[in-house]
């Protein structure tokens, strides 16, 4: 592989109008690193293309001079997948971001890849529509990014995730082919489904330059709760009892005791600090629902040992509350210059469990961990709030992940449940799947990708 060369840049800038062509030192700094602490290398030359032909001769170009290509959306993963190569090619999407087409008749949202998470909801929501996936950075993040890494959301529970919404992509494949893989239909069983091969495929596999979305009916109503709890076996024993009770809410999620005081520190809504557990519950769908499961779920936390529990008024007091979980990652980088958010997922049963296991792990490496996620699914984000130039402190917190990731293997658990393997998690993909499935993915990868000119040396080592 090449690093990107005088002659090539040249050629890119017969491509792209020159001012969508960037080289000084100081143009490059901002897409060396993405959302992971610690993880950071200089591009050769970013690009911003404004059409799917532009991707394409881009990556043509690529080809044929050897240079290694990353894809960009926003730079909000967490994993280090839009972490560049030194001296690679980046190709950032930011500048695709129109929404094309929103099909009433069909339920479906067409979008280019640049377009903003959240302005795809904000769409649907002007015509009593409705795209359910909301990760915590959907107001910064893209739509390719999301199904570039199958991003998932407070919402996950009760809808699911980025997957479950993509109805067809178009695709600049790593020898500069442009595909379109799916299509508007509810059915269709016409071959492999190739669509789904490049949903999580963190941008090794191809270039997703254009999605349709399927999008649903914006539910009438809305309840936002919180429960407060002394700890944190009577949060997690509160989740089973709301799902054995037949309420699938939109969204179950917690804090924990450090959480808590971070978020109230930084986003004074006047949650009470001296909590073991916060857990978020709301409930969606038609009003009459919406009342029954809220007084259902509001007793089910009182009969499992949640010491107060309050709902919102009104829509505008539900926003504040669920700010508490949605600031959450912000307040807790105020603590330590460094900030390691972690993503393990493991079987709701397991959940108490783990998350003793993850305290016990920072008192005896003496490590400073905030715990909050998604406790409807089973997908924790223990973070270590550190310093990156404390060497000796990255040293034990290296040895800490290696137990938690152990500790969830042995639980049946997952090393990441929405944020991606990249760099971060390669190492522990291979402990993870067993020698048989992780063959398999690389020996996809090469054949599509036999060059190795997409992301390279992520997800595999
Ligand atoms: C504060 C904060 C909160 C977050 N909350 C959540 C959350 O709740 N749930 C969640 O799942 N994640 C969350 N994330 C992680 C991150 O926002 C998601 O992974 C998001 O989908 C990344 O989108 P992006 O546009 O920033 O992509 P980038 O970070 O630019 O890229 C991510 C990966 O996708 C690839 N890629 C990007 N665009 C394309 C494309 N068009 N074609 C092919 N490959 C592409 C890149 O090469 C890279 O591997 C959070 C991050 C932050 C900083």
């Amino acid at each position: 592989m090449n690093t990107a060369s005088a002659s090539f840049i040249q050629s890119l800038r017969q491509v792209l109008a020159p001012e969508r062509v960037l080289t000084s030192d100081e143009d490059l700094v901002p897409y060396s690193f993405d959302g992971t602490a610690a993880l950071k290398q200089r591009p050769g030359v970013v690009v911003f293309p404004l059409t799917t032909a532009e991707v394409a001769a881009c990556v043509k170009l690529a080809r044929d001079n050897e240079v290694p290509v990353v894809t960009r959306g926003s730079g909000t993963g967490l994993s280090g997948g839009s972490v560049p190569l030194a001296g690679c090619l980046v190709i950032c999407l930011v500048k695709m971001d129109k929404i094309i087409e929103l099909d009433e008749k069909n339920l479906t949202l067409r979008a280019q890849s640049g377009v903003i998470t959240k302005e795809i909801d904000d769409a649907c929501a002007k015509v009593g529509l409705f795209y359910p996936p909301d990760p915590g950075s959907m107001k910064i993040s893209t739509i390719g990014g999301n199904v570039a890494e199958n991003s998932g959301g407070l919402r996950g529970l009760k809808y699911g995730v980025t997957r479950d919404y993509v109805m067809g992509i178009e695709v600049v494949l790593p020898d500069g082919t442009q595909t379109f893989l799916g299509n508007k239909c509810v059915k269709d069983v016409a071959g492999y489904s190739m669509k789904d091969l490049f949903v999580g495929s963190e941008g090794t596999l191809g270039i997703i330059t254009e999605v349709i979305l399927k999008v649903l009916p914006r539910p009438k109503a809305r309840k936002t709760m919180l429960a407060l709890y002394d700890s944190m076996e009577k949060a997690a024993e509160t989740i089973s009892a709301i799902i054995a009770a037949k309420i699938i809410p939109c969204t179950l999620e917690f804090l924990d005791r450090m959480t808590v005081q971070c978020v109230e520190d930084f986003a004074k809504i006047g949650l009470p600090t001296d909590v073991e557990a916060l857990v978020l519950m709301e409930t969606d769908g038609h009003p009459a629902v919406v009342e029954e499961e809220a007084a259902q779920m509001m007793a089910l936390a009182k009969a499992n040992g949640a010491h107060d529990v309050r709902a919102a008024a009104d829509e505008a007091e539900g926003a504040k509350l669920a700010a508490a979980r949605r600031n959450a990652f912000s307040a807790l980088a105020r603590i330590r210059p460094t900030t390691i958010l972690e993503d393990v997922t493991v079987p709701r049963s397991e959940l108490a469990r783990m998350v003793a296991f993850i305290d016990d792990v920072a008192k005896r490496h003496r490590l400073l961990i905030g715990t909050f996620g998604h406790l409807g699914d089973g997908n924790l984000h223990p973070t270590f709030l550190t310093n990156e130039r404390d060497h000796e402190e990255m040293h034990r917190i290296e040895a800490a992940l290696e137990e938690i990731v152990d500790e969830t293997i042995r639980l049946g658990g997952t090393v990441t449940g929405e944020h991606g393997v990249g760099l971060a998690k390669k190492g522990f993909l291979k402990r993870q799947l067993g020698e048989g499935s992780y063959e398999l993915m690389r020996s996809i990868k090469r054949a599509l990708d036999p060059q190795g000119l997409l992301n390279p040396g992520k997800i595999f080592d």
